[in-house]
């Protein structure tokens, strides 16, 4: 990162864990983003794997590195390991910036996949400070853009704030071919998405429940939509959008990533 540029954001479309284990299109793609952003000082991260009842964020020095997915998966996947530190005073931070919403410390939780599948490609020398948020599972989706907005001072501090989640996340309709079609339905929502993202009208997106059966079986539960909120809030109007990768694959997974940068383009 160069001198006062401010950082920018990121969603990732995280897809299945196994990513981590995989060199492919969409891990190839966020080595890219880590580029193009710079070394941060620090990770936010806003996992759809953080679901809680209130809103925490690690404070912990050592961040341990959770294994939350099934035996099913490839053994391999239980030995990774993202030893990236902690950041506690980032943690603080946090704090502050969103008060008078509470905010509690957690010393439990750790590193979900959410985070660290795409951090092993992105930023694979776990060196960098990382931190998580959760999602508050009570609340509404304008609640959650509102929290991304607050957050948005850190961005002039040179904090990366990366939302990981899935836009269109329907695992029960997912079909484990990679390169079968996607269902229609996922492919409008999809599309959907990304037009609102780039007319940058993330309102329209808040109420998702009323916008029908496109809606409905592309967002079943709304842990995978909401990192990308955090993210969209955070967003300044002089960010240039970049939307890539931006295709569905097993049909019912979104792959899409989008990155907010308004820093000066360099020749
Ligand atoms: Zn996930």
């Amino acid at each position: 990162m160069n001198g006062d540029a401010r950082t920018p954001i990121v969603f990732f479309g995280h897809g299945s864990p196994t990513n981590a284990l995989e060199t492919n299109m969409c891990t190839q793609r966020w080595g890219r983003i880590a580029q193009t952003i710079g070394r941060p000082k620090a990770i936010l991260s806003i996992s759809a794997h953080w679901c809680t009842r209130d809103t925490s964020v690690t404070a912990m020095t050592k961040p341990r590195t959770i294994h939350d997915f099934g035996r099913t998966l490839p053994a391999a996947l239980f030995d990774i390991q993202y030893p990236a530190p902690g950041a506690p005073a980032l943690a603080e931070r946090i704090r502050d910036l969103l008060a008078p919403t509470k905010v509690q410390f957690d010393n439990s939780w750790g590193l979900d996949h959410g985070t660290w599948s795409v951090l092993l490609k992105a930023f694979p020398q776990a060196d960098i400070p990382v931190v998580q948020l959760s999602l508050d599972a009570t609340k509404p989706t304008s609640w959650h853009f509102d929290l991304g907005r607050r957050l948005k001072p850190l961005r002039d501090e040179g904090i990366l704030i990366m939302g990981s989640g899935n836009v269109v996340h329907n695992l029960s309709l997912m079909d484990w071919d990679l390169h079968s079609e996607p269902y229609d339905w996922a492919t409008r929502f999809n599309n959907r998405v990304k037009d609102a993202i780039l007319n940058n009208d993330p309102e329209s997106l808040f109420d998702y429940e009323s916008l029908g059966r496109d809606a409905m079986l592309s967002v079943p539960s709304p842990d995978h939509y909401w990192p990308l909120f955090y993210v969209l809030g955070a967003r300044h109007d002089t960010d240039r959008v970049t939307i890539d990768p931006d295709h569905v694959q097993h049909k019912s997974l979104s792959m899409m990533s989008v990155l907010f940068d308004d820093r000066p383009l360099t020749a």
